[in-house]
C-alpha cells in the first residue's frame, strides 16, 4: 500500500499511542485490554475524525475549495474536528445539523461540541429529523456557489473512500506498533457509524494480509444494514487504494445489540462503561460513541466471547467533548 500518492495535509498528531488498561483489565477479568489514542489525534480535542480529514482537506484544497460543508447530529464530533480543521487552513465551514434528538436538553443543544463549533468559528444551520441530509447539503452548495463560493462537500461522519484513507493508515500504524512491540492483537473493537473507520480498518488490514478480527459496536442502525454498509464502503476504498478483491464479506463483522434506544439516547451500559473507564483509568469515552463501544466490549468479556491470555486492541475514537452535552444522562 502507498499512501503517499493521495494528496494529504498533516492535521493529526501521529502515531497515537496505545496503552495498557491494567485496571479496567483486571476488574473485567478476562484479556488483556489496550487502547488505541486516537482521542489523542490533536485537533480542537482530537478524535477519529481528523484521520479522515487529512486525505479530505487536502482534496478541498486540490479543488480549489474556500469553504466546506458537511452535516450530522447537533453534537457531531465529525462537525467540530471539521471546523477545526477548516479553521487552520483558512477555509469557511458551514455545519448543516439534523435534530435527532426528541426533546433535547439546553447543553445538548448549546454545550459540548456546539460551543466548540461556534467557537472555531463555523456557521450551523438546523433542520429536522429525518431530512434528507445529503441534499440538504447539495441544495446548500447551490446557494453558496450562487453567491460565488467554492464549497466542497464532506459526506456525514467524513466516510467515503477518502476519509477511509485515514483508517488504512490507522492500520498501518497499529500492525507496525505491535510489531515494533512484540504486542500480538487478537481482536480489534472500536465503535462504528457512519462506517468510514471499520472499512478503512478491514481495508488495511486485508490488503497487508494481517488478519487480524474487526469487531464494530454499531451505535445506530441494526446489524445487517450497518454491516453492509462497511463492506460497500470497504469495497470502494479496496478499489480507491488498488486493492480490488483483497476485502472479503465475512471480515466485516458489526454487533449492534448496544445501541438502546437509538443514536445519541443514553442507555445504562453506556453510563456504568464511563464511570468505569473514568474511575479505574482516568480515561473519558464519549455517551454517542465510544461510551456504548465500549459498554458492547465490556459485555462481550462478560460472555466469554473475549478470553483470558487474548490481547484486545479498543479503538478510542474520541468524542469526550460531547459529554458536556449530556450532564443530565451522565450523572
Ligand atoms: C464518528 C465517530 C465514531 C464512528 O466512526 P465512523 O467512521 O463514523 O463509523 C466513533 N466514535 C466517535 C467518538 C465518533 O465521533
Amino acid at each position: 500500500m502507498h499512501l503517499a500518492k493521495f494528496p494529504r495535509t498533516k492535521l493529526a498528531h501521529l502515531p497515537t499511542p496505545v496503552e495498557h488498561l491494567p485496571r479496567l483489565s483486571a476488574r473485567l477479568g478476562g484479556p488483556a485490554i489496550y487502547v488505541k489514542r486516537d482521542d489523542c489525534t490533536g485537533l480542537a480535542s482530537g478524535g477519529n475524525k481528523t484521520r479522515k480529514l487529512e486525505f479530505l482537506m487536502a482534496q478541498a484544497l486540490q479543488q480549489g475549495a474556500d469553504t466546506v460543508i458537511t452535516q450530522g447530529a447537533v453534537q457531531s464530533n465529525h462537525a467540530r474536528q471539521t471546523a477545526a480543521a477548516a479553521a487552520a487552513l483558512g477555509l469557511g465551514c458551514e455545519l448543516l445539523f439534523e435534530n435527532r434528538i426528541s426533546e433535547p436538553s439546553e447543553q445538548y443543544l448549546n454545550s459540548g461540541n456546539v460551543l466548540l463549533d461556534r467557537m472555531l468559528g463555523a456557521r450551523t444551520h438546523h433542520y429536522p429529523g429525518g431530512t434528507d441530509m445529503n441534499l440538504a447539503m447539495e441544495e446548500h452548495a447551490v446557494a453558496l456557489r450562487r453567491a460565488g463560493r467554492k464549497p466542497y462537500i464532506i459526506p456525514g461522519g467524513g466516510s467515503n473512500p477518502v476519509g477511509a484513507l485515514g483508517y488504512v493508515n490507522c492500520a498501518l500504524e497499529l500492525v507496525q506498533q505491535a510489531n515494533e512491540h512484540g504486542l500480538r492483537i487478537d481482536h480489534i473493537v472500536h465503535a462504528t457509524g457512519s462506517a468510514g473507520t471499520q472499512a478503512g480498518l478491514v481495508t488495511g488490514l486485508a490488503a497487508m494480509h494481517a488478519d487480524i478480527p474487526v469487531l464494530g459496536i454499531g451505535v445506530n442502525a441494526a446489524r445487517e444494514a450497518q454491516e453492509e454498509k462497511v463492506y460497500q464502503l470497504a469495497l470502494q476504498t479496496a478499489d480507491y487504494i488498488g486493492a480490488a478483491g483483497s476485502v472479503q464479506r465475512g471480515q466485516i463483522v458489526a454487533n449492534c445489540d448496544y445501541v438502546g434506544p437509538g443514536y445519541g439516547v443514553a442507555t445504562q451500559g453506556m453510563r456504568e462503561a464511563l464511570l468505569m473507564a473514568a474511575r479505574l483509568e482516568g480515561l473519558l469515552f464519549d455517551p454517542v460513541y465510544s461510551g456504548k463501544g465500549l459498554a458492547g466490549l465490556i459485555d462481550q468479556i462478560s460472555r466469554g466471547t473475549f478470553k483470558t491470555g487474548e490481547n484486545i486492541i479498543f479503538i478510542h475514537t474520541g468524542g469526550s467533548a460531547g459529554l458536556f452535552g449530556y450532564l443530565d444522562e451522565i450523572l
